[in-house]
């Protein structure tokens, strides 16, 4: 019997299953695909990310280096407001390169991480959860048993539903495709419209130029990805779509299992992102959970929350400016654009010392 069966090998999963094995513990981790694939995120992450992999992975991963963003209310030909800083506020990152390497530093660390199994089935029992799992190529379903179960694997959580802890309260419908002409530039572009989020360009150096957009279920997310890329004059290619949890719920933990990252809606609401706030929770919960002890679970619900609670609350706030009638936005934008001082991870450095210098 395994100490941690982790379900999903995305940043969550391959993050815990790599610290839970440096604590010594026996990890299993299990993905259903193809660690990485398929791809549904744009990769576009603050330069703490660096803290997360080896240094050699770098020049691996990295694409290109962002300074800043323009928002703008209406299209590309509508008037910019950039939000900057002099040195590096971001990167742009080979995601599934990230997710190969999370990976491949659980199995340096001892974690059994085995692609082409899918979890089709989590049982919670008194002193133990046994998982059924399908492997690709094989007839039939396996079992595993593990004292706890990690569930890390995204926004339509296997585990959260099997196990009846509560859904996040809303998820977003997120898609992007590439325009393969290289393209350095420091600025993302953030277009305020689209209902309750926003539309974005990143440029990711010789990887291209990414068009995307997150929007509410019930929004013609397809509709609105043909008018962003129309108003761009561009044709895109390898469309990709994935869903963005946004929350968290009330619960994440049961008696034998808890949930990390998207699974647990450990994202930033107003941007969608979820990599590093769900390696931080990752961090939490191998730090905080004993598999012997069932009464560690309350440490970790209680430790992430503590952790990022303040930043998720805070990013609701933000969130809801996008919803703000056009004339309100602008005004803000206006008066809030320029030289910042914020990190992009924690809106709760908007009251930092260095921010409000900067705005003054
Ligand atoms: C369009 C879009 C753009 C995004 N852009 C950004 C961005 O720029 N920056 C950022 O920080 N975040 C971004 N995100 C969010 C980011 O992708 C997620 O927050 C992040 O991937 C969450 O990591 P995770 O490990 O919790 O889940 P995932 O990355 O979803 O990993 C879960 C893993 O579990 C596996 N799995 C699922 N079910 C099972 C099962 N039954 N058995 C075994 N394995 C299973 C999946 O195959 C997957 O590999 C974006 C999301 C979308 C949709």
């Amino acid at each position: 019997m395994y100490d941690f069966a982790v379900v999903g090998v995305g940043p969550a999963g391959a993050r815990f299953a790599r610290r839970a094995a440096d604590a010594g513990y026996d990890v299993l981790a299990l993905e259903k695909g193809e660690v990485g694939t398929p791809l549904a995120c744009s990769g576009h992450v603050s330069t703490d990310i660096w803290e997360y992999v080896p240094d050699e992975a770098r020049d691996r991963l990295f694409q290109n280096r962002i300074y800043g963003a323009n928002f703008r209310v209406g299209g590309p030909d509508s008037k910019a407001y950039p939000f900057y800083k002099q040195r590096e506020v971001s990167n742009v990152i080979d995601r599934v390169e990230l997710d190969r390497t999370l990976a491949d530093c659980a199995r340096e660390a001892g974690a059994d991480v085995r692609e082409g199994h899918t979890v089709t089935a989590v049982e919670e029992l008194d002193d133990r959860v046994r998982l059924t799992v399908s492997v690709a190529g094989e007839a039939g379903t396996v079992q595993f048993e593990a004292k706890m179960v990690a569930g890390c694997d995204g926004p339509t959580s296997r585990v959260r539903r099997a196990l009846d802890l509560p859904e996040p309260s809303e998820t977003l419908h997120g898609v992007l495709a590439f325009d393969p002409e290289p393209d350095d530039g420091d600025f993302v572009d953030v277009h305020l419209t689209v209902p309750r989020f926003f539309a974005w360009r990143i440029p990711r150096g010789d990887a291209g130029v990414e068009y995307g957009l997150a929007a509410p279920p019930g929004a013609e997310v397809t509709e609105l990805f043909d008018a962003l890329t129309n108003t761009y004059d561009v044709e895109t290619e390898h469309f990709c779509s994935g869903a963005i949890p946004i929350g968290p719920p009330d619960r994440t933990t049961t008696r034998r299992a808890f949930l990390v990252g998207d699974a647990a809606a450990q994202t930033k609401p107003f941007t969608g992102g979820g990599i590093l706030y769900g390696m931080t929770a990752a961090d939490i919960a191998a730090a905080t959970i004993d598999p012997d002890d069932p009464e560690t679970l309350s440490a970790y619900e209680s430790a992430w929350r503590d952790e990022l609670s303040r930043e998720i609350r805070l990013g609701h706030l933000v969130r809801r400016c996008y919803s703000f009638p056009e004339w309100l936005q602008r005004v803000g934008l206006r008066s809030l654009s320029g030289e910042i001082g914020v990190h992009m991870d924690k809106p709760s450095s908007f009251f930092s010392r260095e921010h409000l210098k900067k705005l003054l």
